[in-house]
């Protein structure tokens, strides 16, 4: 068996007095697109931003390929290069064109020359369909083509895994397939990939593995055949038919 290359064991975190994660165990494989489901309130986003440290842990243990996560400063960004994350919100710098927005890590964090970041992120902008928007600032594109820069600055970092919480929540209804289908085009390209999301076509169509969450505990997994059809949980019931 290889190593997964998140793993987490026993996981706890309250904030103050609510118990937001109840012993979480949760395996991601390299190459495995797991979507994470759950109502909200149950400790989705709090998960994935445990596993790129921006919530420390109260109890348990994260690795990452292997290696507990760290906690210095310099460790901590070679940490967010590995463990990329896009945010519901998209996150660009305002105040940075889009082909800077995609360069800034791989040039800081990466180490890369100014001018290979550049060659690297027309590229990924290309590949995500943006490229001609290269020297645009953030606020002159639609919402979808703001989530594919997102997108595109993630991949720049050349991560281990990509974290995606409710990356399509944000949008007008017409533009959340454009970013679905670049999402569907990283999976199948063997991205390792945990998703949040309440998109269940692609949830069908991308993932390997669907969790459940409910109240900061994993109540249920398993292939997106079984889950949704066959429900294991009265929980997973009532969240797939739209009970609260
Ligand atoms: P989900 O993403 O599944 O909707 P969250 O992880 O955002 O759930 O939140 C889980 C619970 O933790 C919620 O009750 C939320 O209000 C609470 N919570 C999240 N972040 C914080 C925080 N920084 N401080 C206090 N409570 C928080
Ligand atoms: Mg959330």
């Amino acid at each position: 068996m290889s190593e997964p290359l998140v793993r987490l064991r026993g996981v706890e975190k309250h904030f103050g007095d609510l118990h937001v994660l109840r012993g979480i165990d949760l395996d991601v494989m390299r190459g495995e697109v797991v979507v994470l489901l759950g109502p909200s309130g149950s400790g989705k986003s709090t998960l994935c931003r445990t596993i790129n440290a921006l919530e420390g842990i109260d109890a348990g243990e994260i690795r990452i390929d292997g290696t507990p996560l760290p906690t210095t400063g310099a460790e901590l960004a070679r940490l967010r290069a590995d463990v990329a994350m896009v945010f519901q919100s998209f996150n660009l710098f305002a105040h940075k064109t889009v082909l800077e927005n995609v360069t800034l890590g791989p040039v800081r964090v990466r180490g890369l020359a100014p001018d290979d970041a550049a060659d690297r992120a027309l590229a990924l902008l290309d590949r995500v369909g943006v490229r001609s928007q290269a020297d645009k600032h953030p606020s002159q594109l639609s919402g979808g083509q703001q989530q594919r820069v997102a997108i595109a600055r993630a991949l720049a970092m050349d991560p281990k895994v990509i974290l995606f919480d409710e990356p399509t929540s944000a949008l007008d209804p017409e533009m959340v397939q454009e970013v679905l289908e670049v999402m569907l085009g990283l999976a199948q390209d063997g991205m390792t990939m945990l998703v949040v999301t309440h998109e269940m076509t692609f949830a069908r169509r991308a993932a390997h593995r669907v969790v459940f969450m409910d109240e900061g505990r994993v109540v249920e997994e398993g292939s997106p055949a079984d889950f949704f059809a066959h429900p294991a949980t009265e929980r997973a019931r009532a969240f797939l038919s739209g009970r609260p």
